[in-house]
This record gives C-alpha cells, sequence and structure tokens, in this order.
C-alpha cells in the first residue's frame, strides 16, 4: 500500500527546491526479506507528463511509489526529483509540492472541510470549491447533511470508497502540487472517471505530472507514457488494449 504522506521521508539531506515536477529513477532495485521486487529500474518522468505504470497485484508498484516519493530508499541506485538526488534534498519540503492519492485514502474523525484542508489550513472557499470541483467531488459534498461542515467517521457520515477516493484527490488538488501520484484509482473510480480528472488537470495552467499505477491496463487510455511492471523490470508498454477497445 501507498503510505501515507506524513510518513517521516527516508533521507536527511537540505537542500530545498521550486520542483517542476520530473522525476527518475535510476537502477533502482528493492527486496523485502530478500526477496527481490524491484530489479533494476530506470524510469524517466518529464516534468507535465502523464505516466501510466501497469501490472498485476503483488508486482511492486506501490513500492515503486513509496521510493518516487521518498518514503521507502531504494536497496541500490536512485531516486532523482528535476534531476537531483533525494539524499541531497529537504524530502520533506519536496514531499508538500507532490500530491497523493493513495489505495485507501485516510480520513480522521472531523468535518470535511478540516479533512479536505489539512495540509493547507489558508485556503480559501473559493479555492477549496475549485478542488473538489477538478475531483468531480462537489455534488458529493452538496449531498452531505451539512455540506463541507458535514462530520465524517464516528458518530459522523460514512463515505463509499469512491468519496474518500475523490475527497482525497480534492485534498491533494488543494496543495496545487507539481505532480499527483494515483495508486489503484480504479478500485474506487470507473476507468471514465479517472481519464475525465487527468483531462481536467491537463487543461490546469500549471498541468501537473500525473502518476498512475493500477492493475487495470484500462488506465493507459490516459498516458502519454506508459509502462509495465513484471517480475520486478518495468518495459514501455504497448497501446494493445486500449486500441482493441476503440476499434
Ligand atoms: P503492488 O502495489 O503492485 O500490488 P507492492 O509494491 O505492494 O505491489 O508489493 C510487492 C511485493 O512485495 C508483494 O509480493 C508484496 O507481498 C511484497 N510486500 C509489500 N510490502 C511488504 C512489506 N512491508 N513486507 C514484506 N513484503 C512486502
Ligand atoms: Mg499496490
Amino acid at each position: 500500500e501507498l503510505l501515507a504522506a506524513e510518513t517521516p521521508p527516508a533521507y536527511t539531506g537540505e537542500r530545498r527546491i521550486a520542483f517542476e515536477g520530473a522525476f527518475a529513477l535510476e537502477g533502482v532495485t528493492f527486496e523485502y526479506d530478500d526477496v527481490p521486487t524491484l530489479r533494476g529500474i530506470d524510469i524517466e518522468i518529464p516534468a507535465g507528463a502523464r505516466v501510466a505504470i501497469v501490472g498485476p497485484n503483488g508486482s511492486g508498484k506501490s513500492t515503486l511509489l513509496n521510493i518516487l516519493v521518498g518514503i521507502v530508499r531504494p536497496k541500490a541506485g536512485r531516486a532523482l526529483a528535476d534531476g537531483l538526488p533525494y539524499d541531497q534534498l529537504d524530502m520533506t519540503s519536496l514531499r508538500r509540492q507532490i500530491g497523493i492519492v493513495g489505495q485507501k485514502p485516510a480520513f480522521f474523525y472531523g468535518t470535511v472541510r478540516e479533512n479536505i484542508t489539512y495540509g493547507a489550513p489558508d485556503a480559501t472557499d473559493g479555492q477549496i470549491d475549485d478542488a473538489v470541483r477538478m475531483a468531480g467531488a462537489s455534488r458529493i459534498v452538496a449531498a452531505l447533511p451539512n455540506g463541507y461542515e458535514t462530520q465524517i467517521g464516528q458518530n459522523g457520515v460514512t463515505l463509499s470508497g469512491g468519496e474518500c477516493q475523490r475527497l482525497a484527490i480534492a485534498r491533494a488538488l488543494l496543495r496545487k502540487p507539481r505532480a499527483l501520484i494515483l495508486d489503484e484509482p480504479t478500485n474506487h473510480l470507473d476507468v471514465e472517471s479517472v481519464i475525465d480528472l487527468v483531462t481536467t488537470l491537463k487543461k490546469l495552467p500549471h498541468a501537473p505530472t500525473v502518476i498512475l499505477v493500477s492493475h487495470d491496463p484500462r488506465v493507459i487510455d490516459f498516458a502519454e507514457i506508459t509502462y509495465a511492471l513484471e517480475d520486478g523490470r518495468l518495459r514501455a508498454h504497448e497501446h494493445q488494449f486500449s486500441q482493441s477497445r476503440r476499434a
């Protein structure tokens, strides 16, 4: 599972950058308990690109994302942001510029507003509305008994997986991330919703880099660059599934 953004970074560098959204992994390997998961990953993701990484469950997609956001250090190889290796960077600062939507977004007991503005306490009502609209969550909020002031969780409203996903996307977008990372968004949203979301993001003045990983090959419809992760290696992915679907 993709770890929460609040998890401490695995690096201790101090250099702060105004992140442009470019990532690279060079020769990255990772193993859990001596079982190799990633066996030499090289990937270059240009700023503003839309990238899909597909692979079966257990193939190491979430591990790869945790390395990319600096929560996990590779056993060998290195990760870079805007061409700078992570061990030089203040990763807490970098991570504030990256929106992360995990497989099971977490919400705390509190109002919808408190949950969405987590990490962006100074957000204005207009900015909150914009983020919620982009995330396709306006109708969800409007349908809640007290709108943004509705309590979630204990003694409050329970949200469905899809509702959580959209509110988590709104929370990520409110921080105006230079990169948005989505782990298994189709677990709770249909493919068309995911593609709509990415199309919306693409139209933003400073379109963030979008990295989406999924076991569902249909998500490659949204991407400019697609990779398949298999046996611990990344390879360029052919758009076969996508083309047969459109035909
Ligand atoms: P995916 O996201 O593609 O489903 P993961 O990156 O979550 O794959 O996991 C890759 C492999 O590593 C799986 O075999 C999984 O069981 C194993 N794994 C993941 N996390 C841990 C962990 N914390 N400890 C041990 N093994 C793990
Ligand atoms: Mg996963």
